[in-house]
């Protein structure tokens, strides 16, 4: 007896798409494993949803469900057809579903959706995205603080221009591909935290299609890719520290045989500044003031790590290593809209080698506090 999607999603069985995306959302966020790990019963039910969901959310599959009450060749449709889990393809869903599963979760505050999904996604990178790149880049701490923009020049795999990334040399004809005998698909037993069930994944050695090429695109040799040097635009968001990656979305290696870029990741490392040093979301600034300066009070220019300067009155009496703060003039956080504080520490110079004149009158200062204390 197949079961009733439109009664699992709790919807009419003439609901819009869009009714049936935000009920599946609700669903999930009320069944998320995660939320009822004490409860068995509650992944059985995600995975009912999820089955629900995954052929009502597609209108072909939809439209095959109301018309035969099932999902999956009729009688007499041919070998296309290999077996799997309440008759669709895992790999199908997570890979190409109508959005980003790990998205959806993140909006809600998940986790992640459990091993199932990570071992699947991975199965998946391995045979078909491309790697991800980690370039390294040195920035001053004024670009660390403010953020910045810069074109890095990285060496990366680019679909080929001769085949488009299918690897095929053009003109070339198919035969069927051995692995799979033409399927494009491979079983093999997973498991889960739905328990455990058989998989499809797409075959090695065609890549799905069912067919290799009688011959290789002669510029790529068959894998759909060429290196390229390329130079790439790269956004560093205000408030990164030494040590912190950024990650840049599809600007990583193109994948074989016309899969999706892999990420670019930014790996951060900071300058140390002449003027300025750095700690948490403040800035600290040493400013140099002479003796008279101290005792008399002054007003002196501290420089800003956004250029310019900040005019700073310094009291008459002023001690050494006295701080004086200047808000919202410091560093920032990553993801954080303020800016911490700009701390100015003074120091009060000694002069190393004092003229004539100005020796005579600090001995002569000397006598008068001597005089004075005893
Ligand atoms: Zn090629
Ligand atoms: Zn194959």
């Amino acid at each position: 007896m197949a079961k009733d999607y439109y009664k699992i999603l709790g919807v009419s069985r003439n609901a819009s798409q869009d009714e049936i995306k935000r009920r599946y959302r609700e669903l999930v966020m009320k069944y998320h494993p995660d939320l009822h790990k004490d409860d068995p019963s509650a992944s059985k039910k995600m995975a009912e949803i999820n089955e629900a969901y995954e052929v009502l959310s597609n209108p072909e599959k939809r439209a095959q469900y109301d018309r035969f009450g099932s999902v999956g060749p009729q009688p007499g449709a041919g070998a296309g057809y290999t077996g799997g889990y309440g008759g669709f393809d895992f790999n199908d869903f997570f890979s190409e579903g109508p959005f980003d599963f790990e998205d959806i979760l993140r909006d809600f505050g998940f986790g992640g959706f459990g091993r199932s999904r990570r071992t699947t996604r991975e199965t998946i990178r391995e045979e078909r995205a491309g790697e991800d790149i980690e370039y390294p880049l040195t920035i001053s701490l004024k670009e660390a603080i403010l953020g910045t923009t810069r074109n890095i020049r990285l060496t990366r795999k680019e679909t080929c221009p001769t085949c488009h990334g299918s690897g095929v040399k053009p003109g070339s004809g198919y035969i069927t591909c051995p692995t799979c005998g033409g399927t494009g698909v491979v079983r093999r037993v997973q498991h889960s935290i739905f328990g455990e069930f058989i998989v499809q994944t797409t075959c090695p050695t065609c890549h799905g299609s069912g067919k290799i090429p009688k011959e290789k695109c002669p510029t790529c040799g068959g894998t759909g890719v060429v290196t390229a040097t390329k130079t790439v635009e790269v956004k560093i968001p205000g408030g990164v520290e030494t040590g912190m990656r950024v990650r840049i979305r599809g600007e990583g290696n193109a994948g074989p045989h016309g899969g999706p870029r892999g990420d670019l990741y930014i790996l951060i490392r900071v300058e140390k500044d002449p003027n300025f040093e750095q700690v948490g979301n403040k800035l600290y600034y040493t400013a140099h003031i002479t003796f008279p300066q101290a005792v008399l009070g002054t007003t002196i220019q501290v420089p800003l790590i956004e250029g310019g300067y900040e005019r700073l009155k310094i009291p008459a009496g002023t001690q050494n290593n006295t701080e004086f703060v200047i808000r919202g003039r410091g560093a920032r956080r990553v993801g954080e809209r303020r800016r911490g504080d700009l701390i100015v520490r003074i120091q009060i110079d000694v002069p190393v080698h004092p003229t004539i004149e100005e020796l005579a009158l600090i001995k002569r200062l000397g006598e008068i506090y001597s005089a004075k204390n005893g």
